[in-house]
């Protein structure tokens, strides 16, 4: 049976004045129905150009896929025609973004918003789409629906208008929700009330979800399996225990250890020292190489690995699930991790 979703071997690159911005090349992974997978890296990695490649969202020029496959249940999107995307898109795959107020349309209510996905994709008369959007207010937990449901975004808290952005996006019970960065703008309390809803909906309504985020404790909260994205690639691809038990990769390694660490005498928070680099100007070599802290010491020397030669997925040895990592010393940094006592940072699991 065909996956629900399955992205192979995408690249969805920028023709810049300083160049071609290559933002996602050549990334892998894919998606099961009812199954949560967690896109995570810092910001500038890729994670919300390979959301919007999925929707086919990429503003061209300057943007444009230019090789790989999008294929939802087989189907490649990247051959379909804008007619057909737009039947798709809020249809069957939906998109929550990660500012609800920048995302909402200021000058119409909340209820006309969702009304709109609704009658365009659902063939309903606007009275039967008042009543489902109504109750999808209901369902996503907006106290007084009916008077929300007239209300303009303004007039909602950080929190409401999150929760007015599930609603539309889950309004037409899509297969695959994206959410990018959903609670990033919210409080905390808020942050843990909103990915309790998206669990529950999806327990409810069965849709795969793929949840973007540079928070590896929310990944820890809801994702079965992991892609750890570092500068346009994918650098650690795996189930969630293994990412956060067993990780590999530096870059895996460095987020785990940026966790904040609550009531265990920490001291100075670790951090990745450096910048995620531009697009434009990736390094020959692993693409992570100038923050590695276990980079070999022959730098730009011919025969220096991590600075010539791009390392590619390998599954990892001794493990018996799927988990591949993009590293090409990771046996040798796992033994001299464990020489020097170093423990795996899992508090976030
Ligand atoms: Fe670090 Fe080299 Fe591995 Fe890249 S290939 S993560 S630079 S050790």
């Amino acid at each position: 049976m065909a996956k629900l979703l399955e992205i192979k071997n995408l690249k969805t690159y920028f023709y810049t004045d300083d160049g071609v911005a290559k933002a996602v090349d050549g990334v892998n992974f894919d998606l099961d129905q009812g199954e949560t997978l967690g896109l995570v890296g810092e910001s500038g990695c890729g994670k919300s150009v390979s959301a919007l490649s999925i929707m086919r969202l990429i503003p061209n020029p300057p943007g444009k896929i230019v090789d790989g496959e999008i294929l939802f249940k087989g189907q490649d999107l990247t051959k379909f025609d804008d007619k057909k995307m737009q039947e798709i898109r809020g249809n069957d795959i939906a998109m929550i973004f990660q500012e609800p107020m920048t995302s909402l349309n200021p000058v119409f209510t909340c209820g006309d918003q969702i009304d709109e996905a609704v009658i365009l994709h659902q063939q309903v008369t606007k009275e039967e789409a008042k009543k489902r959007s109504i109750g999808m207010l209901h369902l996503v937990g907006i106290p007084a629906p009916e008077q929300r449901y007239n209300e303009y975004p303004h007039q909602l808290s950080g929190g409401l208008r999150q929760r007015v952005m599930i609603a539309m996006a889950l309004s037409c019970n899509p297969e695959i929700l994206i959410a990018d960065e959903p609670t990033t703008a919210l409080d905390v309390t808020v942050q843990a009330q909103i990915l309790e809803l998206i669990k529950k909906l999806q327990d409810e309504l069965g849709m795969g979800v793929i949840m973007i985020t540079h928070d590896l404790g929310v990944i820890a909260e809801v994702s079965k399996r992991v892609a750890v994205m570092y500068a346009s690639k994918v650098a650690e691809y795996s189930n969630a225990e293994e990412i956060f038990y067993n990780p590999k990769h530096p870059y895996t390694l460095g987020l785990l250890n940026s966790i904040p660490k609550l009531n265990k005498g920490q001291g100075r928070l670790s951090t990745i020292e450096g910048n995620v680099p531009p697009a434009t100007n990736y390094p020959s070599g692993c693409h992570f190489c100038t923050r590695c802290k276990y980079v070999d010491s022959k730098l730009y020397t011919a025969d220096s690995k991590c600075w010539n030669i791009e390392p590619v997925l390998e599954q990892v040895s001794g493990t018996s699930t799927m988990h591949v990592v993009a590293c090409h010393y990771y046996k040798e940094i796992e033994k001299r991790r464990i020489k020097e006592g170093d423990k795996i940072p899992s508090d976030a699991a």
